[in-house]
């Protein structure tokens, strides 16, 4: 039998792009190659990128520079580059890397690899992932591409205008991670709250079929746009326990000057009456959100109904970006951009405001008993130190749970008692296990 090909693979950026790296790394291996973790060894190498805003850009292009070093010092013949940052930029890139021999496309990378590599012609129905990460929590991208015009991002150059995936073939794969053990399935798109307004269909109408044609333990949802959250979505999570009360909802911003600036929806009183429609639906609702600082035309006014509107609505979770602009946006031209410093500063009040709140509102968790599912252990049987994460809580953004003295196993869902909390994260021992 011939040896197999070594290729090695390096994901960078978002959920969405994890899941695509995976269907790029299952294509490879049906093609007859072997994935490695030594980028020595790989005589292929692909790195898939983000180009959302600068600092993705960056840590693209130093990434994609650092394997090729491996032409030199490894078995690389040839160094690929995937995802938005090929998309994007792979004319100019091209010229300033010639390191690089193929830069893929977002829709035709299947092809385009076929035709490099010359591989014989794989079944067009192989839609298989290679699952990596979280041994019961994986993620299941239900749309590509947004329709807004939000005036800062460059999201919908990349990815093109929205899609929803076919109902049945969102199915198909939530089945098919099923029967590799997840348990814990999280919905991702660029909008998950506009899923089947182009196909007749609706995110509500999704997770009931998702719910009914599984037995996922726990469904999240992410990337909400807060315009298109709708009374019948906040009853389908009040009602369905299999639902984390979770709300990813990015808000950007509170001033109604700077929010149709950015050319996003709803208004200040329109997103304040939102969030109590939610707390109250939902009774133990965790909402995480992110803003924006530096907007351009933000003045320390603005900024100052930002600090009463974070302090107001407590958020359990929240995430701050300083402004960056991004060619070919339409904030890209706007003028009165505040100092890189002053977005800076901006967002570490916000920052240390929210540090105070997510204390506060996580010591009021001492002593209860909370479902967490163990993500990793470490240490001896029986003995171990776990980590997991509560329904309030998504991989990789949010908060943790230590389990001391653990017996369960990764993927366990069990009770903890939370015996001790810090700004994000809570500590806890095991009560009893609600599955194995
Ligand atoms: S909704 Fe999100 S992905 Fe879409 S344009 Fe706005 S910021 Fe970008």
């Amino acid at each position: 039998m011939s040896e197999k090909r070594l290729f090695h693979f390096l994901n960078l950026g978002c959920s969405k792009n994890v899941v695509d790296g995976e269907s790029i790394i299952a294509f490879m291996e049906l093609a007859g190659w072997q994935l490695t973790q030594s980028p020595a060894s790989a005589s292929f190498i692909i790195v898939n990128t983000c180009a959302f805003i600068e600092t993705a850009r960056t840590e693209a292009v130093n990434e994609i520079l650092e394997m090729s070093l491996f032409k030199n010092n490894g078995q690389c013949r040839t160094l690929a580059v995937a995802g938005c940052f090929s998309q994007r930029y792979c004319k100019d890139a091209s010229r300033s890397m010639p390191e690089v021999d193929i830069w893929l496309s977002l829709t035709n990378w299947k092809q385009e690899l076929t035709d490099y590599l010359n591989f014989a012609q794989i079944s067009s129905k192989s839609e298989t992932r290679h699952l990596t990460g979280l041994a019961a929590t994986q993620y299941l991208k239900i749309a590509e591409g947004c329709s807004h015009k939000c005036a800062f991002c460059a999201i919908p150059l990349i990815r093109g205008s929205f899609r929803s995936r076919p109902i049945q073939s969102v199915i198909d794969e939530a089945k098919w991670l099923e029967n590799r053990g997840v348990r814990e399935c999280i919905l991702v798109a660029q909008d998950s709250s506009c899923y089947g307004r182009d196909s007749g269909t609706s995110l509500v109408k999704l997770i009931e079929k998702i719910l009914a044609s599984t037995s996922f333990e726990w469904i999240r949802v992410m990337y909400l746009y807060p315009a298109f959250v709708s009374n019948e979505l906040l009853s389908l999570f009040a009602g369905e326990k299999r639902i984390c009360p979770y709300f990813d909802m990015p808000l950007q911003h509170s001033s109604d000057e700077i929010l149709t600036a950015m050319r996003r929806r709803p208004g200040h009183m329109d997103t304040r009456k939102l969030i109590e429609r939610i707390r109250t639906v939902v009774t133990d609702a965790a909402i995480r959100t992110t803003f924006i600082t530096g907007f351009p035309g933000e003045t320390e006014k603005h900024f100052a109904h930002l600090v009463e509107f974070v302090k107001w609505a407590r958020f359990d979770k929240m995430g701050v970006f300083t402004y960056s602009p991004e060619k070919g946006t339409a904030s890209y031209e706007f003028s009165k951009r505040p100092k890189p410093s002053t977005a800076l500063r901006r967002s570490e009040t916000l920052i240390e405001i929210q540090r105070e709140i997510s204390a506060s509102i996580l010591s009021s968790r001492k002593n209860s008993i909370i479902p967490v599912i163990i993500d990793s252990s470490a240490g001896k049987a029986g003995k171990q130190t776990c980590i997991a994460r509560t329904r309030r809580d998504a991989p990789e953004v949010d908060g943790t749970v230590k389990v001391l003295q653990c017996k369960s196993r990764p993927g366990n869902i069990i009770r903890v008692r939370i015996t001790a909390t810090s700004d994000y994260d809570m500590t806890g021992r095991e009560e009893t296990a609600l599955t194995t």
